[in-house]
């Protein structure tokens, strides 16, 4: 196709709504009919990127493999899309701002006043048409927040430039919410129709209409809502909650979504059938499932459901592909101890032990961590997870009093996890870790090894911290093993203890890699050991 065509897919009423997950079911669709998507997602938050926000604000930080600290959202779009974002793919108004300014620093504006418009727009205008150089047939921008808000409005004043400049190759896509008020028995459209009017008043006209609901509207409530939106009635689409996000592009091609913006985008509809067959697969198979997968998820952030997303869609992921129904339990490490560790994890068929930072909780996922490598109960140790494999060896196997993380305790007898050298003289919080892909060799013969089914593979890492190399001999003597190491720097990258069923820690991520049609093989091994009772 080549000629490349926007859509803008912006939210009203309330946040949460799932945005990111229809401009995900979106570009699924348009995908399975052969067209080449990708999708970004605009923050209008003043942070430069996400990686400094702890993840009770906005859910857990998602890294890409080009090593770029993004919104999870761009977890969802790769999860669906089975493709690759990187650092185009997610902006937000601190990198607007922050190259607007060091251009403005540089006398990049000779002598003019630098102002919100039309400076700080263009510069979203160019980021938002950035991507259509690797010859997109559809970009798909999601633009974070919701309409009304301050600090939205300079992005939706790019939409109606682009709108306005783009013509008949732009679309909006706006989603709201269409509450039930119990005590008239009444779904409510009005705050749906403020929203839209909202969005008029900035001079734009949604194409299309997503309306979020609990259950399925009636046909005169979408009579209305077209009507007073200035909408036609086929573009008005129902989102009604579902049992999985999964299913929300189903729900979105029963209603011809994908037929209603290739329509408006001039874009000859092909006789060809969509083709979502892998997909479909899929969630019959996660239907189907019907024994458990019990896993217990051991970190500090358990109170909000999307601080460990992309570790719990990877368990979920590899669940199905196993034939189980995931029953995932978050358990928070700062209410383990040594009294209760038995009574809250025999029940588990196998613990995942979270990545994470600082001091709170540490102890807790050590005592997590001891209780699995005693009982020979499957766990899984990510990044701070692995970390915490290394030093409860280090202390009760190797019986290195006071062994730690430099981290936790820089003055520590035995850092066996140190700083990196490259980090030692670092000031700046922000993207500055060991961040993205790298290459990982893996020992033949490991648990490792025989879940990837080969020697060389790329996963994504977020850290300062390492094992320290140091004691490598002392942990191979006594029984844990580095399965896997770059084959540039000799940093360990696996640790897995080889006389137990499964006992095995990343310092890399694998659920950053892990997607719908592809799901992590460390997963998928790991959840095949959990429910193997032999
Ligand atoms: N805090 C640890 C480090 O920086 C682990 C990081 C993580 O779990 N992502 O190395």
């Amino acid at each position: 196709m080549a000629n490349t065509k926007y859509i803008f897919v912006t939210g009203g009423v309330i946040s949460s709504l799932g945005k990111g997950i229809v401009a995900a079911s979106l570009g699924k669709l348009l995908q399975a009919r052969g067209y080449k998507v990708t999708i970004q997602k605009f923050d209008p938050y003043i942070n430069v990127d996400p990686g400094t926000l702890n993840p009770y604000e906005h859910g857990e930080c998602y890294v890409t493999a080009d090593g770029y600290e993004t919104d999870l959202d761009l977890g969802h779009y790769e999860r669906f899309l089975n493709m690759q974002t990187s650092r185009t793919n997610s902006v937000t108004t601190g990198r607007i701002y922050q190259s607007v300014i060091d251009r403005e620093r540089k006398g990049g504006y000779e002598g003019r006043t630098v102002q919100v418009i039309p400076h700080i727009t263009d510069e979203i205008n160019r980021n938002i048409k950035f991507l259509s150089e690797q010859n997109y047939d559809f970009i798909i921008s999601e633009i974070g927040g919701t309409v009304g808000d301050i600090e939205s409005l300079p992005f939706l004043e790019s939409v109606r430039q682009l709108k306005r400049e783009l013509g008949r190759n732009c679309i909006c896509v706006h989603l709201t919410y269409v509450p039930y008020i119990a005590a008239a028995a009444e779904y409510k459209t009005k705050p749906t129709q403020h929203s839209v009017k909202q969005l008029q008043e900035l001079g734009i006209q949604p194409d299309i209409l997503v309306l979020r609901s609990v259950e399925t509207l009636g046909t005169d409530l979408i009579h209305k809502v077209a009507l007073f939106c200035n909408v036609e009635e086929s573009a008005v689409i129902q989102s009604v909650d579902v049992d999985t996000i999964y299913e929300v592009p189903c729900r979105l091609q029963q209603q011809n979504m994908d037929v209603i913006v290739l329509n408006k985008l001039d874009v000859k509809v092909s006789a060809e059938a969509i083709d979502m067959k892998n997909w479909n697969d899929f969630l019959q198979r996660r239907k189907a499932a019907v024994k458990k997968a019990k896993i217990g998820l051991v970190g500090k952030y358990t109170k909000h459901k999307d601080a460990y997303k992309s570790i719990c869609e990877a368990l979920m992921q590899a669940a199905v592909y196993n034939d189980r129904k995931l029953d995932l339990q978050l358990i928070l490490s700062e209410d383990i101890t040594e009294a209760n560790v038995e009574e809250t994890l025999a029940g588990m068929d196998g613990i995942l032990v979270a990545p994470g930072f600082g001091e709170r909780g540490f102890e807790g996922k050590l005592i997590a961590v001891r209780y699995a490598r005693e009982n020979n109960k499957p766990c899984f140790g990510v990044c701070l997870g692995m970390q915490c494999m290394v030093i409860e060896f280090a202390r009760n196997v190797l019986g290195l009093a006071g062994a730690n993380s430099a981290e936790m305790d820089k003055s520590s007898p035995h850092k066996v996890i140190d700083l990196m050298d490259d980090q030692k003289n670092i000031i700046y919080l922000g993207g500055s870790m060991r961040l993205g892909s790298y290459d990982c060799v893996l020992k033949k013969g490991t648990v490792a090894y025989l879940a990837y089914g080969q020697e060389l593979i790329q996963e994504r890492h977020r850290h300062r911290y390492e094992f320290n190399s140091e004691y490598r001999q002392q942990f191979e003597d006594a029984g844990m093993l580095c399965a896997g190491e770059n084959p540039g720097t000799g940093l360990v990258e696996v640790v897995e203890i080889p006389s137990l069923k499964w006992f095995v820690g990343t310092q890399y991520h694998p659920e950053y890699n892990s997607t719908v049609l592809k799901p992590n093989p460390l997963f998928l091994s790991f959840i095949k050991a959990a429910i193997d009772k032999q």
